[in-house]
């Protein structure tokens, strides 16, 4: 990895950008270049591990990355010139000042538990957490990633009633395993994406990689993929408040079990939970639905429609994927500066909607009337 500083001069080693379209090239001066290569975390991150993703990945099909990655809970501080005005450009100008809310109280939710399944195949709410005293996934060692996974099994193994489940580590499963947790959208694709690739993210693959989950699948635990942990929550049908109030429920009981085990969260009052990527930060929340939508998703106001609703698309394959025959999957655009309730209720009550125009142009009839204004 490249140490930034050292023999070569700030011209040498200025990352050419002029094809990049993504929010650190946008950032990424050669002023707040050169004020920064000299600098590293104290776990020995530097600019040049932040930025490598976005400078290999000028762009991508589907959404504007953010192109960088934290290595550690002390990144954000560390880098702070180049990662302050990425987090305010990617997250609706929130200034280095501003405060995060956090309301993980499932009973705040309005509704939510009556979105058409003729329409919403599945709901999933999804957020990462980062345990204090390790480097985040793209500064990991070996011993640090097995350590967090050995930790993650004794800490998940506790969980009981509803929670109660077993851990899957990917080199203990066949080939077949694998495709069928991955066709089912249980578990994340192979690390075949060149933004987790280049950021570091999949080395040693699958060393200390796996899934827990509960006995049916509706609560489960990534361990070691983009973040330490990702938690899911998700069942099929349109019963988001379910999925919500399980999510709320199991996250809850995992961080105090964490806590035991003398390893809490990172978070603070500023970032809310810190994650590997800084779309991330705040909730780290992703709350979503795979909806069919073929005639709205054809409909030439879609883009507006979804950025006024503050949602975003992707295909059901995951965030690499086009849509096939119209569905899509919906979720929140924000994760920091509002709560984990106020996410989700955009997602139930833009969902709603959206499953509204569908059948209002299924009829043959106009949607104009119904296009909302900006949130
Ligand atoms: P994230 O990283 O936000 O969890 P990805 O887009 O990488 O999401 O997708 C990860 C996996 O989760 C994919 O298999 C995807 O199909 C699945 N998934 C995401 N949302 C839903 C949903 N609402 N219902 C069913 N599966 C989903
Ligand atoms: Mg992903």
């Amino acid at each position: 990895m490249a140490t930034g500083g050292g023999t070569f001069s700030l011209d040498d080693e200025y990352p050419d950008l002029s094809q990049h379209n993504n929010h650190m090239a946008k950032v990424l001066t050669k002023d707040i270049y050169g004020k920064l290569r000299g600098k590293s975390t104290p776990s020995g991150f530097t600019v040049d591990d932040v930025i490598q993703t976005g400078v290999d990945n000028p762009g991508h099909p589907f959404i504007m990355t953010v192109g960088c990655v934290a290595g550690d809970e002390e990144s954000y501080e560390a880098f702070k010139e180049l990662l302050d005005p990425i987090i305010s450009d990617r997250h609706g100008g929130y200034k280095p000042t501003d405060k995060h809310k956090t309301d993980l109280n499932f009973e705040n939710l309005k509704g939510g538990d009556d979105l058409d399944p003729n329409y919403v195949l599945s709901s999933r709410v999804r957020t990462g957490r980062s345990i204090k005293g390790f480097t985040l996934p793209p500064h990991n060692s070996r011993g640090e990633r097995r350590a967090i996974e050995k930790l993650s099994i004794e800490a998940l193994s506790s969980l009981d009633g509803e929670f109660k489940g077993k851990y899957y580590p990917l080199d203990g499963m066949t080939d077949a395993e694998q495709e069928q947790l991955i066709a089912d959208h249980f578990l994340f694709d192979k690390p075949v994406s060149p933004l987790l690739t280049c950021a570091g993210m999949a080395r040693d693959w699958p060393d200390a990689r796996g899934i827990w989950h509960n006995d049916n699948k509706t609560f489960l635990v990534w361990v070691n993929e983009e973040d330490h942990l990702r938690v899911i929550s998700m069942q099929k049908g349109g019963n988001m408040k379910e999925v919500f109030k399980r999510f709320c429920t199991g996250l809850q009981k995992i961080e105090e079990i964490f806590k035991k085990h003398n390893h809490g969260f990172m978070w603070n009052e500023h970032l809310g939970y810190i994650l590997t990527c800084p779309s991330n930060l705040g909730t780290g929340l992703r709350g979503g639905v795979h909806v069919k939508l073929p005639k709205l998703s054809t409909h030439a106001k879609f883009e507006e429609i979804l950025t006024r609703l503050r949602l975003q698309k992707r295909g059901t394959g995951g965030v690499d994927t086009a849509s096939v025959g119209g569905v899509f999957d919906i979720s929140n655009a924000d994760r920091l500066g509002s709560s984990e309730v106020y996410q989700v209720q955009l997602v139930v009550d833009g969902v709603k909607l959206m499953v509204e125009m569908e059948k209002k142009l299924e009829k043959g009839e106009s949607i104009d009337g119904m296009i909302p204004a900006q949130k």
